[in-house]
């Protein structure tokens, strides 16, 4: 099958094409400033990549470009729109209401809107995604992945915060977490990497991109996560503070005149370690460069972060009762040997011991910590468009 993988954001879209059987990408690209002026990218594989300005005032033709490029008789994967199968798209909220991906139908997309309170940024590009695509190839079968999912096994003791439960019932303020895709893929990916039996395992991913979060997952479940009712939760981000004291929001909002929803843009935006860092950046290579310098505040940053991530881990061997293994995924995760080294120093106690040498390698999966380690840490690489791809045809399949 050829499945359309499309990840629809605000005034962006990115794109893949791929062939579910040999799970080759056969083309991909993304669509951005879409409401603005707008730029499309595309790259049949093994061609070079095409960029150019190209108006999209809204998601409409945004999609209908990049149908237009997967189908130009010179450079376009495929001959015509038949052979795209089925589209998977991904959606960031699916509430309680989606433990698993779901075809898209009426129904499933008014369950959808029902969670637009819960992700107002995120969930209405989703659906703009999914309606365009509906009228533009109307009666190919698309299915959506939700971000939320795969934590949706995590028992109450984890996903309940401790105020009146009426505000659990009535507004269904819990513990969601995000990037379920990446959690479920990686999770499996380590255990078949390491020769884990999943249903017997104990793994703790640490998804460190410019969004981060870690999850526990026992037998092949996901129990616990550090993100919450929404992302800004838990692990220090790029820009996103993780987890604090609630007053801080009261507090700080008095000292500079703003109200909650300003203090919580500035917790989303303006933390972090770029915050950290006193605006320097967000992103780990200019940290990196910049602690090498001698710069103390990236210094903090870089210890904050990964202070949270191994206090994080910590907590999560605990609510397992012990850790087969810990996968290291996404941008900070895959790439950035000295965050790891600085992390896995803290889990001695665990009994992780951590190769240098394997730890400077790049691409590809790779066990970082000695084969004398009890616990072994490893680098898997994150891929949320294979893991949609897999879902979709999944689904399909019944
Ligand atoms: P992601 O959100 O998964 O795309 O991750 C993006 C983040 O990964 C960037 O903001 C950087 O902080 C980090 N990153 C990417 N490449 C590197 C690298 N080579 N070394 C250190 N950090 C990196």
């Amino acid at each position: 099958m050829k499945v359309l993988i499309i990840n629809c954001g605000s005034s962006s879209l990115k794109y893949q094409l791929i062939d579910s059987e040999s799970e080759a990408v056969l083309a991909k690209g993304l669509c951005e400033r879409i409401g603005i002026d707008g730029r499309l990218s595309y790259e049949k594989t093994g061609a070079e990549k095409e960029t150019r300005d190209a108006p999209m005032p809204t998601h409409t033709e945004a999609v209908q470009l990049v149908v237009d490029a997967l189908t130009n008789p010179k450079t376009g994967a495929i001959a015509s729109l038949s052979e795209i199968d089925a589209i998977g798209h991904r959606v960031v909220h699916g509430g309680e209401k989606f433990a698993g991906s779901a075809l898209v139908t009426d129904e499933m997309l008014a369950a959808v809107k029902e969670c637009i309170d819960l992700a107002p940024l995120h969930n209405p590009a989703n659906l703009i995604g999914i309606d365009v695509c509906r009228k533009l190839m109307p009666g190919v079968p698309m299915v959506g992945v939700f971000d939320t999912a795969f934590h949706q096994t995590m028992p109450r003791k984890a996903y309940l915060y401790a105020i009146p439960i009426e505000y659990y019932e009535q507004y269904k303020i819990r513990k969601y977490g995000f990037h379920g895709t990446s959690h479920s893929f990686v999770s499996k990916e380590l255990a078949r990497f390491l020769g884990l039996k999943l249903e017997d395992s104990r793994i703790i991913v640490c998804h460190l991109g410019n969004g981060a979060s870690i999850s526990a997952v026992q037998g092949g479940k996901c129990v616990d996560t550090s993100m919450g009712l929404t992302p800004l939760a838990g692990l220090v981000m790029g820009t996103r503070s993780g987890d604090l004291d609630p007053s801080v929001v009261d507090f700080l909002g008095k000292k500079i005149g703003k109200d909650a929803a300003g203090v919580i843009d500035v917790l989303n935006k303006k933390s972090g370690v770029l915050g950290l860092s006193r605006g320097l950046s967000s992103d780990f290579r200019d940290l990196e460069e910049a602690a090498s310098k001698g710069n103390k505040d990236a210094e903090a940053a870089f210890e904050v972060f990964c202070y949270r991530v191994a206090c994080t881990v910590g907590a999560y061997a605990a609510a397992m009762n012990g850790v087969d293994a810990i996968a290291f995924t996404a941008g900070i995760g895959e790439n950035a040997a000295g965050v790891r080294a600085q992390i896995v120093k803290y889990l001695g106690y665990l009994g992780i011991e951590l190769d240098a040498a394997k730890n400077a390698q790049r691409g590809g999966n790779v066990k970082i910590s000695t084969d004398a380690s009890r616990v072994a840490a490893c680098v898997i690489p994150t891929n949320e468009e294979i893991a949609i791809c897999r879902e979709t045809v999944a689904v399909l399949k019944g």
